[in-house]
């Protein structure tokens, strides 16, 4: 295939780590000075500062977003027999971690116009059983605070938020990672925070859940070789990822602040083509919005499916994503559970019609001009040989 002109990635992870690459070969060879490499004091400095970051009490950092809902979930007495309610349209590890936990999973829909976990849908799943709600703030939209306190307050549940595409994300004055018990967060490096590996952390809202989960990161030991938590794992944040997010955390407002405008820009441009039926996702929170994903669902108007016209944008150079294509109900690992298609309908037609286009702080506006322009050229094409066809 013929090399398209100066190709727009999805993601661009080397920009960003050109600009710290000094900073980041300092802090590596300090590590490697001090030998300071598990649990070492750049850890509980990244924790107190993300704390401070997110106005959460507490945070533990942990080996991954995925461990990050594990733990939590256990850190705050979330088990076997109880039941935690959460989307169907999230990235599987929020439901890994909650199989993880020990809890039974109730899945349920979400709102067509932001891809939200749906709260009514949320409401009627309540059993006696259910002990907490797991809200996604999916592409870096919370789920809206106050509702969630309203539902949990009624119905007697905690909150345990799954922010891991949503650091620093604000709504109604309240920030991802400070809404309930707990939050998960994900350093996997194409986050908006993101390590030079993997790594997570959880927020917890006082300190006997900080303590089990320092204890639960630990092999379970609350003291060395004296173990109190029955599932406790190896799964701490590696001191020299801490040290790198560290370096990074300062500049992170600043990311999303340009990821706004980015999305702004974004929508300002498609607005011409919502006659093709390509319509952008709902921001409901304005700047809170952290846009890790900028994502457009494809209406009944438009003359092509997602499709093709992802692989028209791919012939075209630009790079895109799918977020995501299968909704966890219908995966095949998780069969067992018992869900069926047609359950979530409003999950299932999303994971058919929806795109991700480039998102980043670095993406140029004129780049957002060419992959609008590509997009109104594949439109038009694909509506004039609709015309024919008829
Ligand atoms: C990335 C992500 C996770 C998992 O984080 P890892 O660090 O990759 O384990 C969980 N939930 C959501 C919504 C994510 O986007």
């Amino acid at each position: 295939m013929i090399q398209p002109p100066n190709p727009i990635p999805f993601v661009d992870l080397s920009a960003p780590h050109q600009a710290l690459k000094s900073d980041i070969l300092a802090v590596v060879e300090s590590l490697l000075d001090q030998g300071d490499f598990v649990l070492g004091a750049a850890v509980g400095e990244f924790e107190a500062e993300f704390a401070a970051a997110c106005g959460a009490c507490l945070a533990v950092g942990v080996g991954c977003g995925t461990d990050a809902i594990a733990l939590g979930l256990t850190a705050a007495g979330i088990g076997i027999g109880d039941e935690v309610i959460l989307p169907a349209n999230t990235f599987v590890a929020t439901l890994i971690g909650v199989l993880r936990s020990g809890a039974t999973p109730v899945l349920v829909d979400c709102q067509p116009d932001t891809a939200l976990i749906d709260l009514e849908a949320a409401t009627a799943a309540i059993t006696p059983r259910t002990r907490a709600i797991l809200p996604v703030h999916l592409y870096g939209q919370m789920v809206s605070p106050l509702a969630l306190k309203h539902l949990a307050r009624v119905h007697n549940l905690l909150i345990f938020e799954d922010a891991a595409q949503a650091h620093l994300a604000k709504r109604e004055g309240y920030r991802a990672g400070a809404v309930g018990i707990g939050a998960a967060f994900s350093f996997y490096p194409s986050k908006n925070l993101g390590a030079i590996g993997d790594g997570g952390m959880v927020t917890a809202a006082n300190e006997p859940m900080a303590q089990a989960l320092r204890a639960l990161r630990n092999y379970g030991a609350s003291q060395k070789y004296y173990h109190t938590h029955f599932q406790g794992t190896n799964s701490r944040l590696d001191t020299l990822q801490a040290a790198v997010l560290r370096l990074k955390l300062p500049l992170l407002q600043a990311w999303n602040q340009r990821r706004n405008l980015i999305a702004q820009y974004y929508d300002q441009r498609l607005a011409a083509l919502a006659s093709y039926g390509l319509r952008p996702m709902h921001n409901q929170s304005g700047a809170g919005h952290t846009y890790h994903l900028y994502v457009i669902q494809l209406t009944a108007d438009c003359p092509c499916d997602r499709d093709q016209l992802q692989q028209g944008l791919a012939q075209a150079g630009i790079q895109t994503g799918i977020h995501y294509p299968l909704p966890c109900h219908l995966q095949p690992a998780f069969q067992s559970l018992g869900y069926r298609a047609g359950q979530f309908p409003v999950a299932e037609r999303l994971s058919q019609n929806i795109l991700s286009l480039p998102m980043y702080p670095n993406l140029e506006t004129a780049q957002v001009d060419r992959v609008v322009e590509e997009l109104k050229r594949l439109l038009v094409a694909a509506a004039s040989s609709a015309q024919f066809a008829l």
